[in-house]
């Protein structure tokens, strides 16, 4: 016997009373084994409809795994909203005419130094 040929076919339920036929038929060529082309048939007739069916409505997203948190965290978390809500705005940064030139400290904006380099220049002089 020498099998020349091989089909292999395949009817898919696509509800709704329809139903799709997909058939394969190969030729046997040498060295071919006659169960492995069907085989491959096979998985080609359903690869087929795997890419012809229209797409599936996706399955709702699993919930989000809710940890069980503790009335001690939550409060933990209403405090760290307060704390974060309360917090003041960040110090306004000094402008540069009040920053003494001599040791970077805070200084009348009218003198050319702080008092403390004043006094300082004033004990030289
Ligand atoms: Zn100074």
């Amino acid at each position: 016997m020498k099998i020349t040929n091989v089909y292999v076919e395949r009817t898919f339920n696509l509800g709704n009373y329809e139903s799709c036929k997909i058939g394969f038929e190969a030729n046997i060529c040498e060295g071919d084994i006659p169960l492995e082309v069907t085989a491959e048939l096979e998985r080609m007739a359903f690869q087929h409809y795997e890419n012809t069916r229209k797409p599936q409505p996706k399955p709702a997203p699993a919930p989000a795994p809710t940890t069980a948190k503790t009335p001690a965290a939550i409060a933990n978390e209403k405090q760290t909203q307060r704390e974060q809500a309360a917090k003041p705005n960040p110090a306004p940064s000094i402008p540069q005419e009040n920053i003494c030139p001599q040791c970077g400290m805070k200084k009348q904006p009218q003198y050319p130094v702080c008092y403390n380099c004043h006094m300082k220049a004033q004990e030289q002089t």
